[in-house]
């Protein structure tokens, strides 16, 4: 039973707050939060929660790191808002972008700022188009991108979402036109029903040929996630990014990463598509840029695009681009990456997590698929292994109610609702991931086959 104080803060949140992707007006949980640190979270009643998925997986760093809270407190003393539009500047934000060229990969050395990743995927795309149009080729305006994807919830990022079998683009159409979206690397549930490696990477061929069927002299770029995020922590088969990497040149296409969640040590690299030595042309970043301790997006583009951009007036740009007090997180974050080998830890805890997964948790007999790399693993909960029923919305909501119950935040969803996802901070120790596996092991063996 919640006390007094968290009953009341309930009944005014059913007045007054609208919630992001939830029934509008529904029930809420009897959890609040009002504080964090390490990597537990606190409600009002004082109840401590282990955040088992980083929040919306972007507290990469923890909470409470003090380096990041000084360096957000030193900035808004020293300047609240300064603009970046019209040819001006601050100098927070040019160190950032210069702080952020050290760590992201190849050629992709020019960031345009923002506030998170729907506002990240929709400037991406807007640059791909951009860039078509500056080389004299406006009939190439298509973006194709993949079902089970999720990009975002702002016009264009909604239009190339393909997660969620339309619920994210019912009632808010009509949508933007050109965005078209081919089937996801999901081996474990292969929308071809093909095995792999004997499908021969049909889902990657199957993006060259829907380019193919539209005419690539229509079509701007191919969009998508290096590991598949809200749809449940998908790896693709280990052939996937390569070839596309190689249609997208062969057929004159540009590749647009979103790295969005799984970017800054998430998978054990700095950037997912390090993992297959795969560099898009323009790459989206958000989350962990900052380990969300301020909301921060930004959009990075190669040397190719950058120059056909280069001398354009582009109008294109928010008032928050460039915002001080985000730029001073995300480079005191970038230092906390660096000084902390954030990303060796989260490889490292990340095969340590995998191997206990394995073995303790697989043999059961609802887990049929664990997937990820570093701390971004998701674990598939079935009625039946063979026929590969997914569990129901009843015994979801169970878990879910028992997670809470035992003191670890859930996330429980992706393609079918039914994966857990095992991402906490990548600040986490192995004592600590040991006592949420230890806690989670009885829930998931109590659920019954059916
Ligand atoms: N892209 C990816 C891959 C995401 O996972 C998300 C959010 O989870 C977004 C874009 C949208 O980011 P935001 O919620 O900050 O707008």
């Amino acid at each position: 039973m919640a006390n007094n104080r968290t009953a009341e803060l309930i009944e005014k949140d059913n007045q007054y707050v609208i919630h992001p992707t939830y029934v509008v007006g529904g029930k809420l949980r009897e959890v609040i939060f009002e504080k964090a640190y390490g990597i537990t979270v606190v409600d009002t009643d004082g109840k401590e929660y282990i955040d088992l998925s980083s929040q919306l997986i972007c507290c990469n760093l923890g909470h409470g790191r003090q380096e990041i809270i000084e360096a957000i407190q030193n900035a808004v003393a020293k300047t609240d808002y300064t603009s970046t539009y019209f040819g001006f500047s601050n100098v927070t934000n040019i160190e950032c972008a210069s702080e952020l060229a050290k760590v992201t990969p190849g050629d992709l050395k020019h960031f345009f700022f923002v506030s998170g990743g729907s506002e990240a995927a929709e400037a991406a795309m807007k640059f791909a188009r951009f860039y078509q149009h500056s080389r004299g080729m406006d009939t190439k305006f298509k973006i194709i991108s993949l079902y089970n994807s999720y990009h975002g919830t702002s016009g264009m990022s909604t239009s190339a979402t393909g997660f969620g079998r339309g619920m994210y683009k019912t009632g808010f159409g009509p949508l933007i036109t050109g965005f078209i979206q081919t089937p996801p690397y999901y081996c474990y549930r292969c929308p071809f029903g093909l095995e792999h490696p004997k499908c021969g990477i049909k889902c990657a061929e199957f993006i060259k040929y829907t380019i193919e069927n539209e005419d690539p002299r229509t079509v701007a770029a191919f969009m998508a996630e290096p590991i598949q995020g809200a749809g449940g922590v998908i790896v693709p088969p280990p052939e996937f990014w390569p070839r596309v990497r190689e249609i997208c040149d062969e057929l004159d296409i540009l590749l647009i990463g979103d790295e969005v969640m799984s970017g800054f040590a998430r998978t054990g690299k700095m950037f997912a598509f390090e993992h297959w030595g795969v560099t898009p042309d323009i790459m989206t970043m958000a989350k962990g840029i900052t380990g969300a301790y301020v909301p921060l997006g930004a959009v990075a583009v190669n040397k190719k695009v950058f120059e056909s951009l280069s001398g354009k007036f582009v109008a294109q740009g928010y008032t928050y681009s460039g915002h001080p007090i985000a730029a001073a997180a995300a480079i005191a974050a970038l230092d906390v990456y660096e000084k902390d080998q954030v990303v060796a830890n989260a490889a490292k805890l990340g095969d340590h997590i995998m191997k206990r997964l394995e073995d303790e948790f697989l043999p059961m007999p609802c887990v049929a698929n664990i997937g990820g790399k570093g701390l971004f693993i998701g674990l598939e909960l079935v009625f039946d292994k063979a026929s590969k029923t997914p569990i129901d919305d009843v015994t979801r909501e169970d878990l879910t109610v028992k997670m809470l119950r035992d003191g670890l935040y859930p996330r429980i969803g992706g393609f079918c609702g039914n994966r857990i996802y095992i991402c906490p901070p990548c600040t986490t120790t192995i004592e600590e991931a040991d006592a949420a596996l230890d806690i989670l092991k009885p829930l998931i063996a109590a659920i019954k086959p059916k």
